[in-house]
């Protein structure tokens, strides 16, 4: 334990040592492993830390068969060297904050309610811990938000003891601890007493403050998001921001956010029916329109657009025929580099039009399908969309000619 630098003071930023060893792992990942160091590596929910070891970048640090791998980018390390660490405080203080702050988050669930912690989680930007229960409500919410911001402001130590397994029936410990050997205790006096191997800072007025941000169901428990330290300070910047905006942009007050937006969602309901309604009206008369200037002597309509949806295309379609059931309809979109056709028979004519799309649709490498009266298909093609309609009018043409033939 001598080697872990980190035990003997979490405050050590800056520190010398010698190199001991310089390797690979089996994925071809190079590391040195140190004669002492203060780079704590993965382990007990808290991440590794990173920084430099002379003038090169530590990016991983793991404990693995005993010892510690600082993972580096390029293998410039020779064995026995001496060499200056430096680790980024920044990210190692904030991890130490957060950590201590589950600590006491997870005490005051244990104190208040006697629920447990079953996982801890230190993330990026926010962290969690499940909590052993499936229901909890907000009044428990803010009464362990509160407790733990008690224990936060009266400043109390936060202490560390290696014990031997006979001893630990000395202390209230909160959950048993897994360890036969080298265990460490992090205790806050008369609050929490706990086996955890992590970093923590000296005093709980260290943490600063903490904040639960969010509860959400998981795996039949409670998951708590919540951030201690500087971290309460960039989630009020963040969220400040976002309110701001939406204030500024909704023209209401932050306490009348929610109604405004409740108003907004509302009348977007109403304008989407009346929209809805409109479209269909519009779509009867456009359907009405085609069927007027179709050529009297020639049972083929056909029209092309630009942005329409398939699904507008086939409700065209399907009114066309069911207004004129001798005709048949054949309606084309571009939409960007998509070409989209759908064609409709009436009942009158007896036209397979399954077979009219499988030679359309080879011309746009097209992929569609439907019934003998009814086919849609699209394909991307830089073809015109002009000519592509001319190439198929001419298609159901040669169809429409063989079928008075065979009259
Ligand atoms: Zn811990």
């Amino acid at each position: 334990m001598e080697h872990k630098l980190y035990y003997q003071d979490a405050y050590i930023e800056h520190f010398s040592s010698r190199v001991k060893e310089q390797h690979h792992d089996l994925e071809g990942n190079w590391y040195v492993t140190l004669e002492q160091t203060a780079f704590y590596p993965t382990g007990g929910g808290q991440p590794h830390d990173i920084g430099f070891i002379n003038e090169e970048l530590v990016t991983n640090v793991e404990e693995i068969d005993g010892e510690i791998r600082h993972y580096i980018q390029n293998p410039v390390f020779t064995n026995h060297i001496e060499i200056d660490g430096k680790i980024d405080w920044i990210r190692r203080y904030d991890f130490m904050q957060q950590h201590a702050g589950q600590h006491v988050l997870t005490a005051a669930f244990v104190e208040l309610f006697d629920i447990q912690t079953t996982s801890f989680h230190l993330g990026e930007e926010t962290v969690t811990i499940d909590l052993n229960c499936s229901e909890i409500d907000d009044t428990q919410l803010l009464a362990a938000e509160e407790l733990a911001n008690r224990i936060i402001m009266e400043n109390r130590p936060i202490e560390t003891k290696w014990v031997t397994k006979e001893q630990l029936e000395q202390y209230p410990l909160r959950k048993k601890v897994k360890v036969d050997q080298d265990i460490r205790l992090v205790i806050i006096p008369e609050f929490d007493y706990n086996g955890c191997g992590g970093t923590h800072p000296r005093n709980t007025a260290e943490i600063a403050m903490l904040k639960i941000l969010k509860v959400e169901k998981q795996n039949g428990q409670i998951r708590i998001h919540f951030v201690c330290g500087n971290r309460i300070r960039k989630q009020l910047h963040k969220k400040q921001k976002a309110v701001l905006e939406m204030v500024h942009l909704l023209s209401s007050s932050e306490e009348k956010l929610g109604d405004t937006v409740k108003v907004l969602l509302n009348q977007k309901k109403v304008l989407e029916k009346q929209l809805a309604e409109k479209q269909q009206l519009l779509i009867e008369f456009e359907s009405k329109e085609l069927v007027e200037f179709q050529q009297q002597a020639f049972p083929l309509i056909h029209a092309h657009y630009h942005d329409r949806s398939i699904q507008d295309l086939q409700k065209l379609a399907q009114l066309v025929v069911a207004e004129s059931p001798s005709v048949i309809v054949l309606l084309i979109a571009r939409n960007e580099q998509r070409l989209q056709v759908v064609l409709g028979r009436g009942q009158n004519l007896n036209v397979n039009l399954k077979a009219v799309l499988s030679e359309i649709l080879p011309l746009i490498n097209g992929k569609g399908g439907g019934s003998e009266s009814f086919v849609q298909g699209g394909g991307i093609d830089g073809t015109d969309v002009v000519l592509f309609e001319d190439t198929c009018v001419n298609l159901l043409k040669n169809h429409l000619a063989k079928l008075h033939e065979n009259v």
